[in-house]
């Protein structure tokens, strides 16, 4: 029966898409006027009812008479994105992605789609946005390293498309929450918009999914795709850099999409105006909206996000502990989150409570440790620098406020990043004793409990000793 068909429909569309639409197929079983059919995807079981359904529906009423009716069944790949022949790997729509690592040949998913014959245009496109629910606002702790990006985000998710921030970039280094602040975007149009289509997409799939198309003669039919979408969020566009004709298809899809008031959400790891390698076209069109970039967090959001983590994972440990770890990890939220995890698992393994003892252990592995071991001399003369305090006032008994400060941070640091006892870092100091040292100490940590300006200079010589001595 369905060779007979298959003739039919080879004589009516154009044998490229024949190849690409038909010759996938597999029929599986006919039961009386049912024929049930075997196609590679999610995607492609839509694809045929926006386009095929006529056509199929007419054929097979030839061969099965009136009541004819055709089952689909979809075949799931094993996460092979570099496609098979003619298997697309546009995600599925409705259903969940199938992912089997252990399998290397494809799944049958029990329940077939009963969904024969729709009249076309009544059925819209059902794409799964491919987000992650654990993405929200709620759960993106806003400061001011992401005040602007947020806030945008969230005028997008209210309005798409109607905003001015259209595309919405997003730009910023490894670890900020640029995945997080996109998904959060998806995830809450879809909340508040469950009409509309959104799709999360990175822009490596993006492009495997424009080559396999490509090696299929099959162009079209991805920027047709492309261009249902009315949220579209391509996440680490920088891989474009390395694609030119992926350019050219994002191209179209975003002058489309633009033109249609459709929303364009896009997250970089560098300014639009650093990405190398971008056609200056699609460069000039990401001015059209808002870029918006992500920072580190300042010490207080550290403790925000460290604090918000562990409430939404039921966790508990001391506040020391939760400032030890926010104030040494001052690279980015993941290691942030890769030290609590870290933590939480040496306190489990050694059946030991979480205190600072053990953070400093565990966080060994995550702040760089030095390989050069740095003086007591260069670390004066780094802090003297940074506040302009004279060297010699240093080691004097002044007791201006603002070189006793100094004098106090410079031990500190001294303690902190070198290996020197007490005593010879008291006779740095134009011979203090150790106790004026473990005071000292005992003050810069104190006063960076309750004097904002006091810890950010700290910090800021704590980046700067650590540079150094890397
Ligand atoms: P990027 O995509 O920029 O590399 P991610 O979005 O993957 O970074 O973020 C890394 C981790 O840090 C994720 O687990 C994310 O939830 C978390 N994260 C980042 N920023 C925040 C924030 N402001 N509040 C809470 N969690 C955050
Ligand atoms: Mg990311």
């Amino acid at each position: 029966v369905w060779s007979n068909c298959l003739k039919i429909i080879k004589d009516i569309v154009e044998w490229q898409h024949f190849k690409t639409w038909f010759e996938p197929i597999n029929p599986v079983e006919l039961k009386e006027n049912v024929l049930m059919i075997q196609v590679p995807s999610q995607f492609f079981y839509e694809y045929l009812e926006e386009h095929y359904v006529n056509l199929l529906a007419k054929t097979l009423k030839r061969e099965l008479g009136k009541e004819a009716r055709l089952e689909y069944r979809i075949m799931v790949d094993s996460g092979n994105t570099n496609g098979r022949n003619g298997s697309m790997d546009v995600p599925a729509s409705g259903m969940k992605t199938y992912n089997n690592n252990e399998m290397n040949f494809p799944l049958v998913i029990d329940n077939p789609v009963k969904n024969p014959f729709v009249i076309p245009g009544l059925k819209k496109m059902q794409i799964d946005p491919q987000l992650n629910q654990m993405y929200t606002f709620d759960s993106f702790i806003e400061g001011d390293c992401n005040r602007v990006a947020r806030r945008a985000g969230k005028t997008v998710a209210e309005k798409p498309g109607a905003n001015s921030f259209n595309p919405l970039v997003i730009y910023g280094g490894v670890g900020l929450g640029k995945t997080h602040l996109a998904q959060a975007i998806g995830n809450d149009v879809k909340r508040m918009h469950p009409g509309k289509v959104v799709l999360y997409v990175s822009s490596e799939k993006f492009i495997n999914q424009f080559q396999d198309h490509s090696r299929n003669n099959a162009i079209n039919d991805f920027i047709h795709f492309y261009q249902l979408i009315d949220v579209l969020i391509i996440d680490d566009v920088q891989f474009f850099s390395r694609a030119e004709k992926s350019q050219d298809a994002f191209f179209a899809i975003f002058n489309h999409l633009h033109q249609s008031g459709k929303q364009l959400v896009l997250t970089s790891d560098k300014a639009p105006k650093d990405l190398d390698g971008m056609q200056e076209r699609l460069l000039s069109r990401f001015r059209w909206g808002l870029s918006a970039d992500l920072q580190v967090p300042d010490y207080e959001t550290r403790i925000e996000i460290l604090e918000r983590k562990m409430k939404n994972d039921g966790l508990d440990m001391p506040k020391e502990v939760v400032k030890y770890v926010a104030y040494n990890i001052n690279t980015n939220v993941r290691e942030l989150e890769g030290a609590l995890i870290s933590l939480l698992a040496q306190s489990s393994l050694n059946k030991k409570d979480i205190d600072v003892e053990l953070a400093k252990k565990v966080l060994r592995n995550f702040v760089k440790t030095s390989s050069k071991e740095i003086t007591i001399d260069a670390i004066q003369k780094m802090v003297c620098e940074y506040f302009d305090v004279p060297y010699d006032k240093l080691l004097q008994k002044t007791r201006k406020r603002e070189i006793v400060q100094a004098r106090q941070i410079t031990m500190y640091l001294a303690k902190a990043f070198t290996k020197n006892s007490l005593k010879t870092i008291g006779e740095h100091f134009g011979g203090r004793d150790h106790t004026t040292v473990i005071h000292s100490c005992q003050t810069v940590k104190d006063l960076m409990d309750t004097d904002s300006i006091f810890r950010e200079n700290v910090m800021e010589l704590t980046q700067k000793v650590q540079l150094a001595a890397m």
